[in-house]
């Protein structure tokens, strides 16, 4: 048996690669350069084009582009009027911002568990939960896999809740046909780095209700608006704009829009690329006994974000700590999306426990995110298989 890097065998790469990566290329550079040259370098007529632009992918009536996902999550938690005395259902394995937004606003975040096949939340668990104070779900598209929007949306139907979409995933995604963006109340995606199409940093909110639409453009410039409608003291004075709510500096500058436009646009490119890449990991991991395949539902169209390897403690003598480590050492450098979010010791100070949510902690023992991104060669993808297949025969139970 070939000896692992971590025991000083030789490293099956000679330079490291990561979970993800952005792609810009030189039409990108070129759309960013230009803008910083033009009149308007923030919130102008490059963010309202990419806003229009992610009308179009998205099939949402209104998009608002902010600073970041977290922005965007925080002005839909707000705008959909979650306050003090609230309850809101969120999953646990998430980045910690899907269930902060609801802490921003002063309500409390009840987490549901997901389903143990999928990894996205349960609708059965968030049935459990529902109380009198209950006012909205936060369902996350993990990975990129669009949630049970159908049942999702139904539950926030008989219960008067209001639908929160964290599609920071799923850009690209659909669900029964119908892009990601278009069914929520609100849906929110980030921009991030790591993400599928990115501004370096950025967020955005889409929407079909108008109010919700208004209420946000509001929001992202400090409550401040220029319709004389929204006024409390209306007048026609060109220079007239009165805060009429407490709101924040939210905005997305015009080279960030830019180079968003110009990512958008490689969305289907993207899209096709991660899929084949993902294709080629569930062929080979799930011959393998060891190992646990995601399961996909046939509803969602899934433009993957992350790839989760899950180990099978069963068929193998290692743990996770053990296997990460080992993937490090070969030079495949994985990641661990994520630490279930009332483990942070934060959120075990407000008084969250271990034990509240059994699928997700078991999940999060067993699993890493390995390598998936547009730019990542068919090299690097067999490098990847092939240190995790050197690793699993070596720790095989
Ligand atoms: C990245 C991410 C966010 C936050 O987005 P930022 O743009 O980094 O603020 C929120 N939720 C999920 C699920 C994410 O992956």
């Amino acid at each position: 048996m070939e000896q692992l890097a971590i025991f000083g065998g030789t490293p099956v790469r000679e330079t490291p690669i990561y979970y993800g990566r952005q792609c810009i290329e030189e039409d990108d550079i070129e759309a960013v350069v230009a803008t910083l040259k033009s009149d308007l370098i923030t919130c102008g007529p490059k963010a309202a084009e990419f806003e229009k632009n992610l009308c179009e992918v998205t099939g949402a009536k209104y998009a608002v582009a902010v600073s970041n996902g977290t922005a965007a999550l925080h002005l839909a938690a707000l705008t959909a009027g979650f306050c003090e005395g609230d309850e809101v259902i969120v999953i646990p394995i998430t980045f910690a911002a899907s269930a902060n937004c609801v802490l921003y606003c002063g309500a409390k975040p009840v987490f549901a568990d997901i389903n143990p096949e999928t990894y996205n939340i349960d609708p059965a668990c968030i049935r459990k939960l529902i109380t009198p104070r209950t006012k909205g779900i936060v369902a996350v598209d993990f990975t990129g896999q669009a949630v049970e929007l159908e049942e999702i949306r139904q539950i926030a139907e008989e219960h008067n809740l209001i639908l929160i979409e964290d599609a920071a995933h799923a850009i690209g995604t659909k669900y029964k046909g119908q892009p990601v963006g278009s069914i929520a109340d609100m849906t929110c995606f980030s921009f991030h780095p790591v993400k599928t199409v990115t501004g370096g940093e950025g967020g955005a909110i889409t929407t079909n209700n108008e109010e919700f639409y208004r209420k946000l453009m509001r929001l992202r410039t400090h409550g401040i608006t220029r319709n004389q409608t929204e006024m409390v003291h209306p007048t026609d004075a060109a220079w007239y704009n009165e805060q009429v709510e407490l709101g924040f500096n939210y905005r997305i500058t015009d080279f960030q829009a830019a180079l968003l436009s110009s990512q958008l646009k490689k969305l289907p490119k993207f899209s096709a690329r991660r899929r084949e890449i993902v294709e080629r990991y569930d062929e080979e991991f799930g011959k393998m006994p060891e190992l646990i395949v995601q399961k996909e539902i046939p509803e969602s169209d899934t433009t993957r974000h992350l790839y989760i390897l899950r180990l099978n403690p069963e068929k193998l003598t290692c743990n996770r700590r053990q296997f990460f480590d080992a993937m490090m050492a070969e030079n495949v450098i994985p990641q661990v999306h994520y630490l279930p979010v009332y483990y942070h010791s934060y959120y075990e100070k407000l008084g969250y426990r271990k034990g509240i949510c059994p699928h997700a902690e078991k999940l999060y023992e067993e699993m890493m995110s390995i390598p998936l991104y547009f730019s990542l060669t068919d090299e690097e993808v067999s490098d990847t298989i092939c240190a995790v297949k050197k690793i699993v025969a070596y720790y095989k139970a």
